[in-house]
């Protein structure tokens, strides 16, 4: 077949995506234990959702969308969780309380980015928001939150790094700072950072390229120029984080790719990655309501890529086992024993207990018991003419190898005992 899958777009089966189940289970878990409740938005959104919102000179607007084109609208495949976020936020006044509302969403992203290891075109990602606080303990909350899922996977080895990128006034006094010290060294910054020289000079910083580097190590750095609120914040953002025993380190350079950051920006990072380390991250952004002509509150979330999170996991072999196996192989022996175990079978799965069963009636028993064995079930269960004329069946523990006779008058009783696994 020549028809393959879109590039960077992956299909999950199997016990790959048996162990993903899992892990968005657990995740889900510690949303629900921080008081956060799902919300899901549609995949396709109209363009003016991200274009003018997230920030038009940002990478995922300006180069990674994905466009679908109909007659009288141009709509876009989620590129990412916090603009649609915001969206049906206002669509549907969840902020109009004023209270503060936590939410998690877990959704595929599109970005046309060149995929390699641990990025892809699609991607899912989890992510929080919590509106209405302006707290620097909901930074601080948000921040644990993510803290807490790697660490209730048993990932460790990661870096979280804090920063403030000050409110809407200290950060035009600041990115003044910056234009002046980059503007006699415009051309020998790299291509990009040349456009983003005028609309935003802070992502200069955020720059991979050696020489972007270098001249970005003598500029000068935003928590010289927070103003004394912005400043109070993020001392008590730090405070909260050493009491709720989150290990942070402060980094000037985090500036986040998206516009609508204020304050509190904050990234997870892991060798146990690669090249593409970035875990997660998020911030605060009080000023994005605002891009959509509403007005302003405040607002604070996190992005973590599933994708990473499952590399992370499997490097450090911490990945879950598979637990999909049956319960219970049925090995009938004869028309007979067939149209005696197959309602049984069925009856049985009604009831939530997996009990397999061939319908290829023409079958011995090594056959049988070999697809037990492939299956991996727990136990087998063989009724052949003998045990009909008895009136038993056979059960055998594949795990243990031990077998033992039940009547065949009390085998559905029988079976719903040993139905349950040991914990
Ligand atoms: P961002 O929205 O760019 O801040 O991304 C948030 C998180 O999503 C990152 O920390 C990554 O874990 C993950 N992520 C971002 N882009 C990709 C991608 N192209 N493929 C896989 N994961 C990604």
């Amino acid at each position: 077949m020549e028809i393959r899958s879109v590039r960077g777009m992956n299909d999950l089966f199997g016990e790959e995506l048996q162990q993903w189940a899992h892990v968005e289970n657990h995740v889900k878990k510690v949303f629900e234990s921080f008081g956060y409740t799902e919300i899901r938005t549609p995949a396709l959104e109209k363009i003016e959702v991200f274009s003018g919102t997230v920030g038009d000179e940002t990478d995922i607007v300006e180069k990674q969308m994905y466009q679908v084109v109909t007659d009288s609208e141009t709509y876009v495949l989620r590129p990412e969780g916090t603009a649609s976020f915001m969206r049906a936020v206002l669509e549907h006044n969840l902020q109009s309380s004023g209270q503060p509302g936590r939410f998690f969403y877990y959704l595929p992203m599109f970005r046309h980015e060149r995929p390699q290891k641990g990025r892809l075109r699609q991607f899912h990602q989890f992510g929080a928001e919590l509106i209405n606080d302006a707290s620097p303990e909901a930074d601080a909350e948000l921040i644990t939150v993510l803290d807490q899922i790697y660490q209730s996977l048993g990932i460790t080895e990661y870096r979280v790094r804090i920063n403030s990128v000050g409110c809407t006034e200290c950060r035009s006094a600041y990115k003044e700072k910056l234009k002046a010290f980059f503007q006699p060294k415009l051309n020998q910054l790299c291509e990009q950072c040349q456009k983003r020289f005028e609309r935003s000079a802070m992502r200069i910083l955020d720059c991979k390229r050696e020489t972007c580097k270098t001249l970005a190590q003598e500029a000068p750095l935003i928590p010289s120029c927070l103003c004394s609120s912005c400043k109070t914040h993020h001392e008590r953002l730090k405070s909260c984080l050493t009491m709720a025993e989150v290990k942070f380190e402060e980094d000037p350079y985090i500036v986040r790719g998206l516009d609508y950051y204020t304050r509190t920006a904050f990234e997870f990072t892991s060798q146990l990655l690669g090249a593409q380390d970035a875990l997660g991250g998020g911030g605060r952004y009080d000023g994005l309501s605002a891009r959509f002509d509403e007005a302003p509150f405040p607002a604070v979330g996190f992005g973590l890529g599933m994708e990473r999170l499952m590399i992370a996991l499997q490097e450090k072999q911490k990945l879950p086992q598979s637990q999909f196996n049956p319960r219970f192989f049925f090995a009938p022996l004869g028309e007979k024993a067939f149209e005696l175990l197959y309602p049984l079978s069925l009856k049985l799965k009604r009831k939530g207990i997996w009990c397999e069963i061939s319908y290829d009636k023409t079958k011995g028993l090594k056959w049988l018991l070999k697809q037990a064995n492939r299956v991996n079930a727990d136990f087998s269960l063989m009724l052949g003419e003998e045990e009909l004329n008895q009136g038993t069946v056979l059960l055998k523990n594949m795990k243990q190898g031990t077998q033992e006779n039940l009547s065949l008058n009390s085998l559905e009783s029988e079976i719903i005992r040993r139905s349950h696994r040991a914990p």
